[in-house]
């Protein structure tokens, strides 16, 4: 970058300057969006009783790229630690129950990461939606993602094959 020269390097500053100007978040999903609620948030085509649960941003584009997901999201923004000492309190737990508790939501898909983390945050979600929502159905996306692998890196096939097989949790 310091070789390109002065120019781009001030072209950049000023791009990002407006990407923080500009960038919101979604107080629905908590995607990042420059607008609030974000595109699928506001699209009156997509299914608000089924929330697919992800991580990060990024897990939304990788299930975006398949195409035939019409539910919307919740982005976590980071998961729950198997190491507690690492945990950070800005993962979007209770704005997750809230939402399932105001509105009439019929599935909740965990989807996130097949990671210790992963595994950690949806066995909370798995036993916390179950207690506070009996009604509403857990799934998590089937085997067949790779242990310790990230969804963004999932071919879209792989995806949506676990996304179609996904397992009711009982
Ligand atoms: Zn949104």
């Amino acid at each position: 970058m310091l070789k390109s020269g002065k120019k781009e390097v001030s072209d950049l500053s000023l791009a990002l300057q407006e990407l923080m100007r500009t960038i919101r978040s979604c107080e629905i999903c908590w995607d990042f969006s420059d607008h609030n609620p974000c595109a699928i948030c506001s699209n009156k085509k997509r299914d608000i009783t089924t929330i697919a649960v992800v991580a990060e941003p990024q897990d939304v584009q990788a299930l975006e790229k398949i195409g035939s997901y019409t539910g919307v999201y919740h982005i976590l923004r980071g998961t729950l630690s198997a190491d507690m000492d690492k945990q950070t309190s800005s993962v979007k737990i209770n704005e997750l129950f809230k939402r399932i508790q105001s509105n009439p939501v019929k599935e909740i898909i965990l989807a996130l990461n097949p990671n210790m983390d992963g595994e950690t945050t949806m066995m909370y979600f798995e036993s916390e939606i179950k207690r506070k929502f009996p009604t509403v159905i857990v799934s998590r996306l089937a085997r067949g993602l790779p242990t310790g692998s990230e969804l963004q890196y999932a071919d879209e096939i792989t995806l949506e094959n676990a996304l179609k097989s996904r397992t009711v949790l009982k």
